[in-house]
C-alpha cells in the first residue's frame, strides 16, 4: 500500500524534490494534500500529475483561481486555516513541513495533535516551540523524521542506539557564501553575493542563513530538540565539501558519519520511506573525484550569529522564538534590498537585548512574542 502524503510547501525547494522521490517512486508514495503560497502555475503541475484530493494557497483570490481550472471534484482552502486542514488531511499518514519559518508552527502542531507521521524540514517551528512539539509528539507517539541533511545523517547514525550512548554530534556546516571573507567584505557584499551558495540549491531565506551561518545556529537548536541533547554535546564542523552530512561521537569513542552528494533527495526518500531504505537513481558519491575531505573550526568573530544562536539555545524558553522571528525579519529586508548583511546580525543583538525572558511559553505566548519580535526588528532597523 502507498504511504499517504500531504506536503506543505509544494512548490518549493524542498518541496518540489519531495515530489521527485514521490514520482520516482509511484508505488510507495501518494499525494493526498499539497499546500503551496503564490506560485499556482507550479501547483497547478504538481495537481494534474499527482491527483491530490485537498489542495491550499496563500489567499481566497488564488484559491478562486485555482478552483476555477480544476472544478469541485477538488477541495481548495487558503490561508492559515487551509494549511492546518492540509496539515491534518484525513487520509494523510506522512506530513511533510517544508514552508519557511514559524508560518509552520500551527500547522505543524495540527499535524501532531492529528497523529500523523512528520517529516520535518521547517526547522524554525522547533527552533521557536521544540518544547510544545516535541512533548505533544511523545504524548502522541507520532514520529518526528529529520529531512535537514545534518540531522538525517545524525538520525542514520543514531539508528537502533540509545540517545544516552552517544558522548557528541558534530554537525557540519558548509561555510555558506562568505566562508572565507572577511568582515569587511561582508559589509560590502550584495544580495547576489549571499545568494551565492557554494554547494546546494535552495529557498532563498535559508541560502542566506547559511551565508551568516544562523542556519547551523537553528540547527543546533534544532538537534538538541530532536535528539534530546544538552548544547555542551553538541558541536560545529565547517566541511566546505558538504558531502560528510554529520558524525556521532558515542561513549565507547567510536565515531559514526553519514555521507553523500549534497543532494537533498537522499535525506528526504530516507525520511519519506523509514525505516525502508529504497533504491534511487541520483548520481552516486564519487570519493576519488572529491578528493579531499576538510575540516576547521567555526570562526565566531566572523560569524558571530552562531554563537548567539548557542547562547539562545542554552537560555532556552522564549529567547530562541524570540531570535528566529528577528531573524526571519531581517532576512525578509535584507532579501529586499532595505539593509545590509551585516545588519541582520546587528538586528539579532538588539532585539534579544530588549526581550524579557519567558521561562515555559504557551503556543499563543510564543506567537505573540514571535510578532513582538519582527515588529521590534523592523523599528530598529527603520531607527
Ligand atoms: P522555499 O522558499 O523554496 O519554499 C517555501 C514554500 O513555502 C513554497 O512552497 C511557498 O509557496 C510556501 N509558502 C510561502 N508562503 C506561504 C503561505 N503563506 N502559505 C502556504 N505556503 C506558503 O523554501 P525551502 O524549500 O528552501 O525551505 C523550506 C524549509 O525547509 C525551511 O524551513 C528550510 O529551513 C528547510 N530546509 C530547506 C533545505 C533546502 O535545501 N532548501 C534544506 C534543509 C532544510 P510559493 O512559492 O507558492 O509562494
Ligand atoms: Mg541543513
Amino acid at each position: 500500500m502507498a504511504k499517504k502524503l500531504s506536503i506543505l510547501g509544494s512548490t518549493g525547494s524542498i518541496g518540489k524534490q519531495t515530489l521527485d522521490v514521490v514520482a520516482a517512486h509511484p508505488e510507495q508514495f501518494q499525494v493526498t494534500a499539497l499546500a503551496a503560497g503564490s506560485q499556482i502555475e507550479v501547483l497547478s503541475k504538481q495537481i494534474e500529475k499527482f491527483r491530490p484530493s485537498l489542495v491550499s494557497v496563500a489567499t481566497a483570490e488564488l484559491a478562486k483561481e485555482v478552483q476555477a481550472r480544476f472544478g469541485h471534484a477538488l477541495q481548495v482552502e487558503y490561508g492559515e486555516s487551509g494549511l492546518q486542514q492540509v496539515a491534518s488531511a484525513a487520509d494523510a499518514e506522512l506530513v511533510v513541513t517544508a514552508v519557511v519559518g514559524t508560518l509552520g508552527l500551527r500547522p505543524t502542531m495540527a499535524a501532531v495533535l492529528a497523529g500523523k507521521e512528520i517529516a520535518l524540514a521547517n526547522k524554525e517551528t522547533l527552533v521557536a516551540a521544540g518544547h510544545l512539539i516535541t512533548d505533544l509528539a511523545r504524548r502522541k507517539g507520532v514520529r518526528i523524521l529529520p529531512v535537514d541533511s545534518e540531522h538525517s545523517a545524525i538520525f542514520q547514525c543514531i539508528h537502533g542506539e540509545s540517545c544516552k550512548q552517544v558522548a557528541r554530534i558534530l554537525l557540519t556546516a558548509s561555510g555558506g557564501a562568505f566562508r572565507d571573507k572577511t568582515r569587511d567584505e561582508m559589509q560590502q557584499a550584495s544580495l547576489a553575493d549571499a545568494l551565492a551558495h557554494p554547494n546546494w540549491s535552495m529557498g532563498a531565506k535559508i541560502t542566506i542563513d547559511s551565508a551568516t551561518l544562523m542556519n547551523k545556529g537553528l540547527e543546533v537548536i534544532e538537534a538538541h530538540w530532536l535528539f534530546d541533547l544538552p548544547y555542551e554535546q553538541i558541536e560545529v564542523l565547517i566541511h566546505p565539501q558538504s558531502i560528510v552530512h554529520s558524525l556521532v561521537e558515542f561513549q565507547d569513542r567510536s565515531v559514526l558519519a553519514q555521507l553523500g552528494t549534497p543532494d537533498m533527495r537522499i535525506p528526504i526518500q530516507y525520511a519519506l520511506a523509514y525505516p525502508e531504505r529504497l533504491e534511487a537513481n541520483w548520481p552516486r558519491l564519487d570519493l576519488l573525484s572529491v578528493g579531499t575531505l576538510t575540516f576547521n573550526k567555526p570562526d565566531l568573530t566572523r560569524f558571530p550569529i552562531l554563537g548567539l544562536a548557542f547562547q539562545a539555545g542554552k537560555a532556552g524558553g522564549s529567547v530562541p522564538a524570540v531570535l528566529n522571528a528577528a531573524n526571519e525579519m531581517a532576512v525578509s529586508l535584507f532579501l529586499d534590498g532595505k539593509i545590509g548583511f551585516l545588519d541582520i546580525e546587528r538586528t539579532l543583538v538588539s532585539v534579544l537585548e530588549q526581550h524579557a525572558p519567558v521561562s515555559h511559553p504557551s503556543l499563543d505566548e510564543i506567537l505573540a512574542l514571535d510578532q513582538w519580535a519582527r515588529e521590534t526588528a523592523k523599528r530598529e532597523i527603520a531607527g
